[in-house]
């Protein structure tokens, strides 16, 4: 494991990049605008898959989304390390299930 494996030393990269360009003061932490950002990576990464991209470009297209994601944690102040690690907790918890030839893992609340 290395220094760049930790999400501390990933999450600095990130704030140092809103440092950078000051998303604080310039709209860039605004969460209508990140979700409408991270809604647009996702695209990015449904066309590397439709249109049979390499996944070196689906790779790049998954890490724009991420750092969305840790900038989002950011603007909004919350720790997603921690909510990562309690999801993941939930998760463990689920049943799977496979539905029309895919696995499913949910809480299956209305069946
Ligand atoms: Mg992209």
């Amino acid at each position: 494991m290395t220094e760049n494996d930790s999400y501390r030393a990933m999450l600095a990269a990130v704030q140092a990049f809103h440092d950078k360009h000051d998303f604080r003061n310039t709209g860039g932490e605004e969460m209508a605008y990140r979700v409408a950002l991270m809604t647009e990576e996702l695209g990015e990464i449904s066309a590397c898959v439709t249109k049979g991209k390499d996944i070196s470009a689906l790779a790049e297209e998954c890490a724009d989304l991420l750092i969305l994601l840790m900038g989002t944690a950011i603007a909004g102040e919350f720790d997603l390390n921690k909510a990562f690690w309690e999801k993941m907790q939930q998760l463990d918890k689920r049943e799977s299930r496979m539905i029309k030839g895919r696995i499913r893992v949910s809480e299956f609340r209305d069946t």
